[in-house]
């Protein structure tokens, strides 16, 4: 039916869900290896956007944002413009044993737009790309920290887009990051191939937390508002900064680490971070905040080497930091 989306040489009409099975690889079992995917066309004409989660196939809290946005969608077809399609679980064999990665070892989202001819990473990455993604006009990729870590609700783009500009903001994080993303990420590569993707990092690896899931699935509402597609206004945060760069902060002495703040704490210079400890369970080291700063992600582990990663904080100007601990108190007296 003409005005409709084609997918997997299917025209599917206007006002319509459908899902799919798609082969991406085989198995030893010389059985297809199969993603699901959910199209949903709305009853008017706009764009396609695709929203992608568990990449990396330990992170869950994207799975539990895009099935919400699916039965979201299908309930408002007749105010959807344009087509979402949802790939719930891009890296599904990763998915099988918590692992990030496929099972070659490599990571996917290192590996687009894939080759057909590539090893097994880059013929799945090729098969994602060309049966699906390449048709797709916007994108949402949604990602959790590594296993060990967890992060504040934030967002990266490239914010020489204006239009990813518009999305990340409309997602409603006090923290977006100017940043393209890595050669071979879903993102970057979509977003060269004219196709402008962000992404959400929420909540850490094999974790499905509520906060997390309902940030990811209003966050994508609000992208959606952005681009034209629900009526949804931007998502209220209670601040925004932009960013480009953040360090880590790392363990000088080895030990066990006892922190002392947590993501989304707002800290002044000189405030203590944390403190090691050695098995007698006397101090080895403690740091305080090198500056006034925002906690993105901390570690899990309390264990620590010289050199571990403890917490990810993100440098704000004298204004920016008083702007947000005011708008903070303003919302959360
Ligand atoms: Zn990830």
């Amino acid at each position: 039916m003409a005005g409709g989306f084609r997918i997997f040489g299917r025209e599917l009409a206007r006002g319509r869900a459908a899902s799919f099975l798609v082969q991406v690889s085989e198995s030893y079992s010389a059985h297809p290896v199969r993603i699901p995917v959910t199209v949903v066309t709305g009853v008017r004409p706009g764009p396609v956007c695709f929203v992608t989660a568990a990449v990396h196939g330990d992170e869950l809290n994207g799975v539990g944002a895009v099935r919400r946005l699916i039965a979201e969608a299908k309930t408002r077809r007749k105010e959807l413009k344009g087509t979402l399609v949802c790939l719930p679980l891009v890296n599904v064999l990763g998915f099988h044993v918590h692992s990030r990665y496929l099972p070659d070892r490599r990571d996917l989202n290192r590996e687009f737009p894939g080759n057909p001819e590539g090893p097994m990473s880059a013929r799945v990455a090729h098969a994602v790309w060309s049966k699906i993604l390449r048709h797709c006009d916007f994108g949402l990729d949604l990602h959790t920290a590594a296993q060990g870590q967890c992060n504040l609700p934030h967002v990266r783009a490239d914010l020489r887009v204006p239009v990813l500009r518009r999305m990340a903001a409309a997602f409603g994080c006090e923290m977006i990051y100017d940043d393209p993303g890595r050669r071979g990420s879903l993102r970057r590569c979509a977003t060269e191939h004219g196709i402008p993707a962000m992404l959400l990092e929420a909540g850490g690896a094999l974790e499905y937390r509520e906060a997390m899931i309902e940030h990811g699935f209003r966050g994508c509402l609000g992208a959606l508002g952005a681009l034209g597609m629900l009526d949804e206004p931007a998502r209220h945060a209670d601040f925004q900064v932009v960013v480009r760069k953040a360090d880590w902060v790392r363990a000088s002495r080895g030990g066990m680490v006892e922190l002392k703040v947590a993501p989304g704490d707002l800290i002044r210079r000189g405030e203590l971070l944390y403190v090691t400890t050695n098995p007698f369970g006397r101090e080895v080291a403690r740091l305080k905040a090198p500056y006034d700063g925002l906690v993105v992600s901390t570690f899990t582990v309390p264990m620590v080497r010289p050199g571990s990663a403890i917490c990810h904080v993100v440098p704000l100007t004298k204004v920016q930091f008083e702007r947000a601990v005011r708008r903070r108190k303003q919302v959360h007296p």
